[in-house]
């Protein structure tokens, strides 16, 4: 599936960077531009890839500082600016737009929804957001941040692919080198994803195409992915296992929100060798894939690439529902009644509507 992406924000542009990277690196050309926003110059200016600054006029380049409000505001009045700018970007080859973004900040967790809905009355190809959730340990603005985002990103996109932070962490790691590791996670992952869309040579029927992604990522709602890898046999025959118990894996412990799998609708890519991918293994993990999510709709594809190695790349659509994501909402509901009571204590109970997604 070739894509535009665009980053909001500072962690927005970094992860757009490490997409960009990836991509290129692989080879697979399913990137075909990326353009980072901010209004803060210092974070545009360690990106190598093209960078827009907005709002120059209201915070002279020092970014939001946590205000969503403003992030979204800032982002409303420079929707024009940054829309002539993806003109030249957006080639009739792109098939999709990803607004990428950390949704506990100010500048990415306002402005990513506010960009996505423009996007999307002028665009008529799916508009994804591709967020990341705050850890739990961050602080309640970012709790608060993201709940607010969360629910405003899966109303204006096709789809929300959520990053839960705390998921695809090491214990002991810094921030920083969380962040890369997450951020590194994040673009083999989606970016395989991308890739995966794509024709390839030597396609067969069972090829996974640009539009099961599409169909897997749509209808309004949360998407999270999951991804695991196993050595393989040259005879297909005795990987059937291993195809089944990459996608054990990759369902139940990699998932980019962790525990989150009763879905909607799944996607299940098999990426490997041709000639050591088992039909039978895709079309039991399929099987069994839709009965640990309760979907009816599972699709299944290959994805041919010259590896020793099978990997089994999990999308889930309509996650919403899960524990996981209530467990967020609640965290986020409650930061944000606190944050209320401390600016108005009367109106520090009154639900914001947070659950109206659910
Ligand atoms: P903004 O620039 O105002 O949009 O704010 P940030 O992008 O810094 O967003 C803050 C949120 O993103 C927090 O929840 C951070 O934990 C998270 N974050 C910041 N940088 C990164 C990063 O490089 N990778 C990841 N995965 N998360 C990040």
């Amino acid at each position: 599936m070739k894509v535009v992406l665009i980053g909001v924000g500072q962690a927005g542009g970094k992860i757009t960077q490490a997409l960009a990277e990836f991509d290129y690196d692989m080879g697979f050309d399913a990137v075909k531009g990326a353009l980072a926003v901010n209004t803060a110059r210092p974070d545009l200016s360690e990106l190598d890839i093209d960078t827009q600054l907005i709002g120059q006029d209201r915070v002279k380049g020092h970014g939001v500082g946590g205000d969503n409000e403003l992030g979204a505001e800032i982002m409303q009045e420079s929707a024009t600016e940054v829309m002539d700018n993806l003109d030249g970007r957006l080639t009739t080859e792109a098939e999709a737009i990803v607004v990428v973004a950390g949704l506990g900040g100010g500048t990415g967790s306002g402005g990513a929804p506010m960009l996505t809905r423009e996007l999307q009355r002028i665009y008529n190809i799916p508009v994804y957001v591709l967020g990341v959730l705050p850890g739990r340990d961050e602080g309640g603005l970012y709790q608060a941040n993201a709940g607010r985002s969360v629910k405003t990103c899966a109303r204006e996109a096709d789809s929300l692919v959520l990053i839960d932070n705390d998921g695809w962490k090491a214990s002991g790691d810094s921030l920083e080198a969380g962040f890369e590791r997450i951020n590194d996670a994040i673009a083999q992952r989606i970016g395989l994803l991308f890739a995966s869309g794509e024709a390839v040579e030597g396609v067969g029927e069972s090829v996974v195409d640009s539009s099961e992604i599409i169909n897997t990522l749509k209808g309004g709602g949360i998407a999270s992915v999951g991804y695991a890898a196993a050595e393989s046999s040259e005879d297909p025959g005795e990987n059937v296992n291993t195809i089944t118990s990459v996608t054990r894996n990759a369902l139940l412990t990699s998932m980019s929100l962790p525990d989150a799998i009763d879905a909607e609708r799944g996607l299940l890519v098999i990426a490997g060798h041709p000639e050591r991918i088992s039909r039978k293994g895709v079309e039991r993990a399929r099987k069994w894939m839709e009965e640990e999510t309760g979907s009816l709709e599972v699709r299944g594809g290959d994805f041919p690439i010259d590896s020793g190695k099978l990997a089994s790349l999990v999308v889930l659509g309509g996650v919403e529902r899960s524990e996981r994501v209530q467990e967020f909402m609640d965290r986020a509901r409650e930061a944000e009644q606190e944050k209320n009571k401390e600016i108005d204590p009367m109106e520090g109970l009154e639900n914001d509507g947070l659950d109206d997604l659910m």
